[in-house]
């Protein structure tokens, strides 16, 4: 095997945590004993380390890890960016996709990078619009670019699955800096996220 995935996860938070869940399953009215449930608090536990190890990380030392100088002043755009988060208020998934553009002033970073800076902001406890302008500024601080922007449209269960039930909304947020404030530079973003170059499945 050429490649392998590990994981790690902190033993004093699982811990704390198996403990707290196997409670919350009790005053749930759930058999936390049960045999379908035994090895769920800590299943849920990993999970939910996973899906916050964003606190953890630097987008900036992401983002700076593969910056480089180049000459181009065209619009970059990355978009359909996975996303997948969950919010704050209700700690419920909510998930759908980020497009990012930016205008370079010398200075451009890895594609996938962008990618990864998406990563850091989603995988917390999370309103969108505060994931979106932290994603906006995290690029424009780093690379210091003419120009910047980021859509998100998220679908998210606390409004799909109780409260409105709203199953087929779709929320999107954006921020804009320097020259996507300007109408022409942002409609052309607009406009190639809305192509369909590639046909998408
Ligand atoms: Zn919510």
């Amino acid at each position: 095997m050429a490649y392998t995935k590990t994981e790690e996860y902190d033993k004093d938070v699982t811990d704390g945590l198996v403990e707290n869940y196997r409670q919350a399953l009790s005053l749930l009215g759930e058999d936390p004993d049960r045999e379908g449930l035994l090895k769920t608090p800590e299943r849920l536990a990993k999970a939910m380390q996973f899906s916050t190890q964003g606190y953890g990380m630097d987008a900036k030392a992401i983002l700076n890890s593969a910056k480089f100088h180049e000459d181009v002043s065209e619009m970059i755009v990355v978009k359909d960016i996975e996303l997948y988060s969950m919010c704050e208020h209700h700690m419920l998934p909510f998930f759908g996709r980020a497009h990012i553009a930016y205008i370079p002033n010398g200075w451009i970073t890895g594609l996938s990078k962008l990618a990864r800076v998406v990563d850091v902001f989603s995988k917390r406890l999370q309103v969108q619009e505060r994931l979106t302008t932290q994603i906006l500024d995290a690029i424009v601080e780093t690379l210091n670019p003419l120009g910047a922007a980021v859509v998100i449209e998220a679908a998210h269960l606390c409004m799909m699955m109780r409260g409105v039930q709203k199953q087929n909304s779709v929320t999107t947020t954006s921020a804009f800096f320097g020259e996507f404030e300007k109408q022409p530079t942002r409609h052309e973003f607009i406009s190639l996220i809305q192509a369909d170059l590639i046909k998408r499945k």
